[in-house]
């Protein structure tokens, strides 16, 4: 994990002053590093049964797409508003400025699927508690979640309900 810790830029006051915002794109373009992310991520949900990986727009698409294939499921894309075209089924929640909202569509996922969410980052949570609650709307079995990064003083996982568990690679 060391390796992959040294491929995340830390960029302070990006994208707004006190943020220090961690980017991933380092460790996406080092193939070694990007492979045993992927290998990292999967390993918790091997023999789990995962049938869908719902990664979360939009480095979300980036790991979760990866994984789907390292899993031998399905990916499933959780968009921004006004992406997919219709029927959706989404969820509004509040950022710590505005709102913002998650779609799916409308017959992506089946009721008692097991699904598993991805993203690249846990920050104060709202994005992941957005998608755990679109999915539990469609009913879909929820195995868990995988992120690369928790930002651990935010609290995040806090935000997180249920019994399935929250795996994250590295923690800040
Ligand atoms: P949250 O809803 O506050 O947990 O924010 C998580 C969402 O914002 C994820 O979809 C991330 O992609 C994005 N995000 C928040 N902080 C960072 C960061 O430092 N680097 C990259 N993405 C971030």
């Amino acid at each position: 994990m060391q390796h992959l810790e040294a491929l995340v830029r830390a960029v302070p006051g990006f994208p707004r002053p006190g943020v220090v915002f961690r980017d991933v794109t380092p460790l996406l373009a080092d193939a070694g590093a990007f492979a045993r992310c992927i290998d990292a991520l999967a390993e918790p949900w091997l023999g789990e049964g995962v049938r869908a990986v719902c990664g979360i727009e939009s480095r979300g698409f980036i790991f979760g797409a990866a994984l789907a294939q390292k899993l031998n499921a399905g990916f499933v894309p959780l968009r921004k508003p006004g992406k997919l075209p219709p029927p959706v089924v989404g969820v509004d929640y509040a950022l710590e400025y505005g709102h913002d909202r998650l779609e799916v569509r409308a017959d992506a996922l089946q009721p008692g699927e097991r699904a598993l969410l991805v993203d690249d980052v846990l920050a104060t949570g709202g994005t992941l508690a957005a998608a755990q609650a679109l999915l539990d709307r469609l009913g879909v079995a929820l195995v868990g979640a995988g992120v690369v990064i928790e930002l651990a003083d935010l609290q995040g996982r806090a935000r997180w309900h249920g019994a399935a568990p929250l795996h994250a690679l590295l923690r800040y």
